[in-house]
């Protein structure tokens, strides 16, 4: 591991800083503290902190001493003034004295001796930080340190790699308690460069930024030149395709999903992140995986993300899926089962205070295919796949120097359990349709998008799909960066099938479905050439049944239900003249629609459609609204509010109908309609 510092660009930091009176030790605290936070060997996700020590002016003008610590769950990456909340040092340093303290109680003190009482909760960390004498103190999960520590000798282990430079201190739980053994250790040893947390991570410190940070690097890079020696090398594995994990992932996803006892019909839900690498099959392909895997986590707070152990599935067989999916949920129902007994056992040792988290596992390994994390968004999957790798590879190399060895399982359910380590991942609302996957095709287009948008504001992940590539990239970057464009051409066959596998391969699985592809083709229907009725019915209604066909494939499979959405036109129920051509196969959708409500009701998988007329988009465009309205000696508002209640319908509206039909669990061969009201094209 190299040293990240750059004159200049401490230089450029410190100039800009000072711009905003910042001074320079603060600028080269920020720094330092993203060139950390930018490895993900020291840290990952809102783990590691740094502080500094410094005294500045409080908001009554006298000089107060300050520590300067990462605020809790801030990525140092991206680390600015507001993820450095300065807190009084004095009344910090007086706690020394306490035997214990309650988190809340500790909490209350922090908060009341910041400077800014609007800042954001100074890191857990923040005793270890207060108690140390030195002006900077770094603190970090680098994966090669805690493979050297990880061990039933971790201590000897820690005097060979890192020649009596730092302290070891025994494992303690993160906070309080760790401050006070780590300080009274510092003051017994009086280590040079810093302190080992046993089974948990490293602190480095200085009398500049520099000097900490650059402590962090070399004793990281004896860590790692340590395993390097040792590391057995290994052949790259072979891998699976694309295909396979597109089949796969929904079983997985469906195993790892639980019915909600308050909701007939809702299930709990989890988005999957799939990672394959060199490293990860290796570890999955391993004989002795399963001894390995259930030995624990590498640093305490990952428990947060990963849970203690990943659920270990058998190698799945192509020819043999449905034998596959038995064993998962056998194998996944065993996993909740080991996790309430964890959970009671533990509960019942800190008198029953605890609520239990969901039984769920946040990391599956599949032999001969990958890991995969899951989350209950796709963000979240990607944060338990990360320190999956991590782990995978602190455990790996753990084992290639000596043997692994984690902290207890009473110790990582006190971490599991600590309110404090649980803020880290904030207090969110769920919103409706979280952990769900949404689908919609013709997503390029207006109602396609302002749809998908709809769904991922309703807190779903969402694939546009779009024969339009270009459009589908734009409208899912303007969504957000989970959102996945995908092309999609539903009049193809094959098309469809590479646009589902890619949906299932990126998120697990698909659970609503928004088919919404469509053209339209006129013509007066006694002379219309068959032609152009075959090619409106290959994408008005093929289009669909292609859709839906691969969608519940891939629904059967997770067996957790979903939802099968249509946009079918006023057209189905209220035809035009000359409207044949679109007309007729709109209505075959509808009854498309119906077929599906009938034959997967009893698989929990509901069908409803969207009967939407007059909405500006590709059907409808600005020069037919203009010549429309012109024929018919209108203005072109009152042609597009020409209804019942005298509104214009907009695309927002029917995104609005696709997301209650979504959210309606009861309701299935449902039509809603909107149009602002069309007697004539009312349903009967
Ligand atoms: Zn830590």
């Amino acid at each position: 591991m190299k040293s990240g510092w750059v004159d200049r660009d401490a230089e450029a930091i410190v100039a800009e800083g000072a711009k905003s009176g910042i001074d320079r030790d603060l600028a080269l605290r920020i720094y330092t503290t993203r060139l950390l936070g930018r490895d993900p060997k020291l840290v990952l996700h809102g783990g590691g902190n740094t502080s500094l020590k410094e005294v500045m002016r409080d908001r009554l003008g006298a000089d107060v001493e300050v520590l300067r610590v990462k605020a809790t769950g801030a990525d140092m990456a991206m680390i600015d003034l507001a993820g450095l909340p300065a807190v009084r040092l004095a009344p910090l340093r007086k706690l020394r004295a306490l035997g214990e303290i309650g988190d809340d109680e500790l909490v209350g003190i922090e908060r009341s001796s910041l400077i800014d009482p609007a800042a954001a909760n100074p890191s857990v960390e923040i005793m270890l930080h207060a108690f140390l004498p030195q002006k900077f103190v770094d603190h970090t999960h680098a994966t090669a340190v805690l493979s050297v520590i990880d061990q039933p000798d971790g201590e000897k282990k820690c005097a060979e790699v890192f020649g009596g430079r730092l302290a070891f201190v025994p494992y303690v739980m993160p906070g309080f308690g760790l401050a006070k053994k780590a300080i009274e250790v510092f003051e017994r040893a009086k280590p040079s460069d810093g302190l080992i947390l046993s089974k948990h991570g490293i602190v480095t410190y200085g009398e500049s930024a520099r000097e900490a940070y650059e402590r962090m690097i070399e004793m990281v890079s004896r860590a790692e030149e340590f395993v390097a020696r040792r590391r057995k090398s290994v052949a790259a594995p072979a891998r699976r395709g694309a295909a396979e994990v597109a089949q796969i992932a929904p079983i997985v996803r469906g195993a790892c999903s639980e019915k909600d006892k308050a909701i007939e019909g809702a299930w709990r839900r989890l988005v999957l992140e799939f990672r394959a690498t060199d490293a990860v099959l290796n570890f999955v392909n391993a004989k002795d995986m399963a001894r390995v895997s259930q030995a624990g986590v590498v640093t305490p707070d990952h428990t947060l993300r990963t849970k203690n152990w990943p659920l270990v599935l058998p190698p799945p067989d192509p020819a043999k899926l449905a034998e596959f999916a038995r064993v998962a949920h056998d194998t996944a129902g065993q996993f909740a089962t080991r996790y309430h007994r964890y959970f009671e056992q533990h509960n019942a040792r800190v008198g029953h205070i605890k609520r239990e988290l969901d039984p769920l596992p946040r990391v599956v390994l599949v032999p001969g295919l990958g890991l995969f994390g899951l989350g209950r968004t796709k963000r979240d999957a990607e944060i338990a796949a990360d320190i999956a790798e991590a782990w995978i590879e602190g455990v790996s190399d753990a084992e290639a120097i000596g043997r692994f060895e984690s902290i207890t399982e009473a110790d990582m359910f006190d971490c599991e359990y600590w309110p404090l380590e649980q803020a880290k991942l904030g207090t969110r609302k769920e919103p409706p349709l979280m952990g769900q996957i949404a689908a919609v095709t013709g997503a390029g287009g207006a109602i396609g998008a302002a749809t998908a948008k709809a769904f991922a504001a309703a807190g779903a992940e969402v694939a546009l799909l779009d024969v339009n590539f270009a459009a589908a990239r734009e409208q899912a970057k303007a969504i957000g960066p989970s959102a996945l464009p995908v092309i999609c051409d539903v009049t193809s066959a094959a098309s469809v099938r590479a646009a589902f596998d890619a949906v299932a391969a990126a998120f697990g699985g698909v659970d609503i479905v928004v088919s919404n592809a469509g053209a339209a083709w006129q013509g007066r229907i006694g002379d219309v050439d068959e032609d152009v009725m075959r090619k409106s019915f290959e994408l008005n209604f093929y289009g669909h049944q292609r859709v839906a066909q691969a969608a519940v494939k891939i629904m059967l499979a997770q067996g957790t239900g979903g939802c099968l959405l249509f946009n079918v036109s006023k057209q189905a129920v209220n035809p035009g003249p000359n409207f044949g051509p679109y007309g007729i196969p709109k209505a075959a959708e509808l009854a498309l629609m119906r077929q599906y409500a009938l034959d997967y009701g009893s698989d929990g998988i509901r069908a409803n459609a969207v009967n939407a007329d007059r909405i500006r988009s590709g059907l409808l465009t600005a020069d037919m609204i203009a010549s429309r309205s012109k024929a018919r000696g209108l203005s072109e508002k009152d042609y597009m509010s020409g209804n019942l209640l005298g509104r214009e319908v907009t695309v927002d509206d029917v995104a609005q109908a696709f997301l209650h039909q979504a959210l309606a669990l009861k309701t299935t061969a449902d039509v809603t309609t909107v149009d602002g009201g069309n007697i004539a094209a009312a349903m009967r």
